[in-house]
């Protein structure tokens, strides 16, 4: 007996301790699921007993349609399963044990134990899960010929028993978890070429809020800017919400012109930062969002002294956020590569950080820079930049 109609399973976490509010973020977890699907071969996406089932018509686009919903926020988990109806079950479970069988046959590769976790959402399935473990656990051992280990097996033949099926699965994908994409407000996050500020917005997309993206760059023209390396960098954070993406591409010259013969070099590189925070809050209010996203770590260099962030912005009125803060570099790169982000952020790009001066001062005073910003006519530079910003809409790729 083989069924070849693939189920994924999807199962979620966090969404399933909201109170009165879980229905809408279920609603939009579909949705979004829907639109990640688009162009698959997908029947169905039902809720049934706390997951959600997709249904596919064609078995070949298992595995892509399963890297597809392993970027989706909100999905904590899911699998490739094979569905047996209730009627297919067999008497003393012979028909879920062949297939169990089968599966295990094809899945098991090195595995030297193996063991059958059988998890019971129908409580009236008149056998219980021990029970059904010993049975399916006979059929499974008999093909793959290994022995039962309860504890550490390598090897796990899953059975999830619904009310109208039961759905075997072999191995658990992780997702993304959080909540789902819009489900949050707006935010607006600085982007630089650099690891970190993508892993910063990811980790705000994945907490449901819809980002937008402001990117700084020298020359005197967005046309005339290398912006391709921002561009891909943005086109891989597309991939993982179904909205299009807003980039706004923000000129320097505006700060540099007032800042020459004004600023010491020892506070350039703070003054700097605050001009592109505070266009950056501007931008923010004209766009609805509702709050600021930077890829601080503290102390990962001189700018980002515990000092030198509260010397930046004392009059910021929007929220910073500020996710990697107690991250280092070797976490912020792992996520980095899981997002699929890093590669494309160690390519060689001149930054307008990195043209700054590499010695400035550690402990900055908000006094001292809301002074030099006056002398500097910092107001001035933010409303030049202002008006050349260029937007940019980054769209799902082939559309
Ligand atoms: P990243 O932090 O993304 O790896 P980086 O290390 O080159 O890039 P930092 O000098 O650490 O950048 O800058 C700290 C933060 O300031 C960045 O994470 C980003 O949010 C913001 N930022 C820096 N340069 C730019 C820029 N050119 N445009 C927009 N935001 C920027
Ligand atoms: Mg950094």
């Amino acid at each position: 007996m083989t069924f070849d109609t693939p189920v994924l399973a999807v199962h979620y976490a966090e969404i399933a301790l909201k109170g009165r509010n879980r229905h809408a973020f279920l609603r939009r977890l579909r949705n979004n699921i829907l639109v990640a699907l688009k162009g698959e071969p997908v029947s169905h996406v039902n809720h049934i007993e706390s997951r959600l089932l997709v249904r596919l018509d064609d078995a070949t686009r298992a595995d892509a349609v399963a890297a597809k919903l392993q970027r989706v926020f909100g999905v904590q988990w899911l699998s490739v399963a094979t569905a047996v109806p209730r009627a297919c079950l067999g008497d003393d479970l012979a028909g879920l044990g062949e297939v169990a069988a089968a599966l295990a046959r094809r899945d098991v590769g090195n595995a030297r134990t193996f063991r059958v976790d059988t998890r019971r959402s129908d409580r009236n399935f008149p056998l219980v899960s021990t029970e059904i473990n010993r049975l399916v656990g006979n059929a499974v051992g008999e093909a793959i010929q290994l022995p039962v280990r309860l504890h550490g097996a390598d090897f796990t033949v899953h059975v999830l028993m619904l009310r109208n099926e039961a759905l075997i699965f072999t191995q658990r994908l992780p997702g993304p978890g959080g909540l789902p994409a819009s489900s949050g407000g707006r935010v607006m996050t600085l982007l630089s070429g650099g690891i970190d500020s993508p892993v910063a917005a990811w980790m705000l997309m994945r907490r449901g809020c819809r980002s937008d993206f402001i990117h700084f760059y020298t020359g005197r023209t967005a046309a005339e800017a290398d912006a391709a390396k921002i561009l891909r960098l943005a086109a891989i954070l597309r991939e993982h919400t179904p909205t299009d993406l807003h980039l706004y591409l923000a000129p320097t010259y505006p700060y540099e012109s007032r800042a020459i013969g004004v600023i010491a070099e020892s506070h350039d590189m703070v003054l700097f930062r605050r001009y592109m925070l505070k266009v950056a809050e501007q931008l923010a209010r004209r766009t609805d969002c509702h709050a600021l996203v930077t890829g601080d770590s503290l102390g990962q260099v001189a700018s980002q002294t515990l000092y030198n962030l509260g010397a930046i912005g004392p009059d910021v009125r929007l929220p910073v956020f500020r996710p990697l803060i107690g991250t280092d570099k070797v976490e912020i790169s792992a996520l980095a590569r899981r997002i699929g982000t890093f590669e494309t952020s160690i390519e060689p790009y001149r930054d307008c950080c990195s043209l700054r001066s590499p010695h400035p001062i550690l402990r900055g005073r908000a006094r001292e820079v809301l002074a030099l910003s006056e002398r500097m006519d910092m107001d001035g530079a933010i409303a030049e930049a202002l008006e050349a910003i260029e937007k940019m809409v980054i769209t799902e790729p082939g559309a």
